[in-house]
């Protein structure tokens, strides 16, 4: 195809603004989707994304769109529409994704307003230089009031609010006229055609049939079937088994040229030998330099997995193996935990991904699984001038500590203005700095915090949510390290740490968390043969502590010493309740009550 007449856009969007309805809307539009095989969301393939309406990976769709111009003619066009991931966990993604497009549709809901996610999301756009076309949409709601949101908008990314379109996806309204407009004013993809290939990786699927679907852009040079290729972070080779489109089917092709957005399979079997952001190029006389952007996915968040029976191990092994071929962000070794047994130290980009894959691995692999409470990366630097990366926070290390880093995020939240105290004291509490505050209108505010990475994955969304009504949203991206104030505090049973109950905390907080963890597991451990006493304490020093009295619990002493079948079964069942015990030392927990302190609240 001439590049001239290729158009590479998406369609950014806080969720629940329409994104999927308008990508739907637009599949029907351009006849790629007939009538009787549109359902809703085509393209929120997922069963989790579907449930829970949001897209974790995008997908590209190819579609023909032919503008009426002013003399009346028709000029076929090629469309390509990226579907980003909308969550910001996955903000890498949603960033190769936009660097796949020249323009993007800016979506904002006309009764909703900007959200947090548009912000972020456009602000990565902007850095991609993107042509933005501002949107509302859902203009057949009674509620809307798409006067009030263009000037919103207008003022946001500086144009008049006459040039924001209007549109229902729902009904359809101006739907056409918004594909027109990205014809007209998203520019087309500039690329050398007689260069060596250079295509971009912006999506990578693992399919249990054909192996990695590797989504891609050719900004430079062609890629043709059967050709051998490699990938420019690791200089691995492959033959390209097929390439095409997806319109929204997968269409095999002979090639793609400059500009041309597609798939390729090459039959790898797992995601991390096609990552997003690298470059490919040819194998023989290939490109010599990569594509700018290329990250390696790293890990934010770290919980541990434990099955809740000890004899699925190796079947929760199998099923993050199983996942990982899906996910190249995940990463997991084993741990042993004095309290859960054997598990894993999982890696996730953020809580939504932790959650994602804990639902994916109870779901469809049916497991029951134990979580420890998530926590962050921290670099810890000791007197002795050794450096530890301590990603699970039993492993601290013990000795002199001169300084503890942790990550930080810069957040963006948005709120009507009447939360703006209630916002500030929640993120002054969670040791947050304020970076920045605009009206985007009168009545709401966007607020920029840097916060410590640690304090956000808790629950301060909730948190959030219940301040202000829910009428506020968040979204953040990583930025950096920082240096904090921050203790290890153990849990002691009898004087036993319990690993699982370990946590990193700033100085101000170990208290509080020492006397909450103390007096959960006084509720929860039942009383024993002896006294058990909960210490938590910060290195040598107690700070919070509580006892469980002893009992004597002899079960034999009610049987009268006669009917030996009546006390077998009650020895028998005695065991039985014991193969769901935890030993600590020589302390007897129920599993389950691990688990109800580990859930927070
Ligand atoms: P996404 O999260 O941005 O992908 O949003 P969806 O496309 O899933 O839409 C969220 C909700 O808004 C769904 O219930 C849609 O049916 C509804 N919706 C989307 N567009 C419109 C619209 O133009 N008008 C109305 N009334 N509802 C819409
Ligand atoms: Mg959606």
């Amino acid at each position: 195809t001439d590049p001239a007449l290729i158009r590479n856009f998406c369609i950014i969007a806080h969720i629940d603004h329409g994104k999927s309805t308008l990508a739907d809307r637009m599949l029907q539009l351009t006849g790629v989707v007939e009538q009787r095989q549109m359902r809703a969301q085509y393209l929120d393939r997922m069963d989790i994304e579907r449930e829970r309406g949001i897209t974790i990976k995008s997908q590209a769709v190819r579609m023909p769109w032919a503008p009426t111009e002013s003399d009346g003619a028709l000029v076929p066009h090629i469309l390509n529409m990226i579907d980003t991931p909308g969550h910001v966990d996955f903000t890498y993604e949603v960033s190769r994704s936009l660097a796949a497009c020249e323009g993007c549709v800016l979506l904002v809901d006309a009764a909703q307003g900007i959200e947090a996610q548009t912000l972020a999301n456009l602000y990565l756009a902007m850095e991609n230089e993107l042509t933005i076309i501002p949107v509302l949409n859902k203009i057949d709601l009674p509620a809307a009031q798409p006067d009030k949101f263009a000037g919103e908008l207008a003022h946001l990314i500086g144009c008049e609010p006459e040039d924001v379109l209007r549109v229902s996806a729902k009904t359809g309204e101006g739907v056409d006229a918004l594909l027109d407009h990205v014809v007209r004013k998203v520019p087309a993809p500039v690329g050398v055609a007689d260069a060596p290939a250079r295509a971009m990786i912006f999506d990578s699927v693992y399919d249990a049939y054909r192996g990695v679907v590797t989504y891609v852009k050719v900004v430079d040079g062609q890629l043709s079937k059967r050709e051998r290729i490699r990938m420019m972070s690791t200089n691995a080779t492959h033959e390209l088994l097929e390439i095409g489109a997806s319109s929204p089917e997968m269409t095999p092709s002979e090639g793609l040229g400059v500009g041309e957005v597609g798939y390729l399979i090459t039959g790898v079997k797992d995601v991390r030998q096609s990552k997003v952001g690298d470059t490919i190029t040819q194998l023989h006389k290939g490109a010599t330099e990569a594509l700018g952007g290329y990250k390696e996915p790293k890990p934010m968040v770290f919980s541990g997995l434990y099955p809740l029976d000890g004899s699925d191990y190796p079947e929760l092994r199998d099923a993050l193996d199983k996942l990982q071929l899906n996910d190249a962000a995940l990463v997991y070794e084993p741990e042993t935990s004095a309290a859960l047994g054997f598990g894993f130290r999982v890696g996730f980009l953020g809580l939504l991904h932790l959650e994602v894959v804990r639902e994916r691995l109870e779901r469809e692999f049916g497991l029951d699984l134990i979580a420890t409470a998530p926590n962050v990366i921290y670099q810890v630097a000791m007197e002795d001038g050794t450096e530890h990366t301590v990603t699970n926070p039993s492993e601290f290390p013990t000795g002199k500590v001169a300084s503890v880093r942790e990550p930080m995020v810069r957040s963006t939240l948005i709120a009507p203005s009447e939360f703006i105290g209630a916002i500030m004291e929640l993120c002054q509490a969670r040791r947050g700095n304020l970076q920045g505050m605009d009206y985007l209108s009168e009545e709401r505010v966007e607020l920029r915090y840097q916060l410590p990475l640690a304090e956000i994955i808790f629950d301060f969304f909730d948190a959030l949510k219940s301040k202000t009504r829910g009428y506020a949203s968040l979204d953040y991206e990583p930025s950096g390290e920082q240096v904090g104030d921050l203790v290890k505090v153990d849990i002691l049973l009898q004087g036993d740490r319990v690993d699982a109950f370990s946590a990193i905390v700033h100085k101000d907080k170990a208290y509080a968390y020492g006397v909450r963890m103390a007096s959960k597991l006084h509720e929860l451990i039942p009383r024993q043969q002896f006294e058990v006493p909960i210490q938590a304490a910060v290195g040598a020093r107690v700070i919070a502590r509580e006892t469980v009295r002893a009992i004597r619990k002899d079960v034999l002493a009610k049987c009268y010493g006669g009917d030996i079948s009546r006390k077998r079964k009650l020895l028998e069942k005695q065991k039985e309740g014991k193969k769901r015990m935890k030993v600590v030392g020589r302390v007897e927990v129920p599993q389950e009550a691990f688990i109800a302190a580990l859930s927070s609240d």
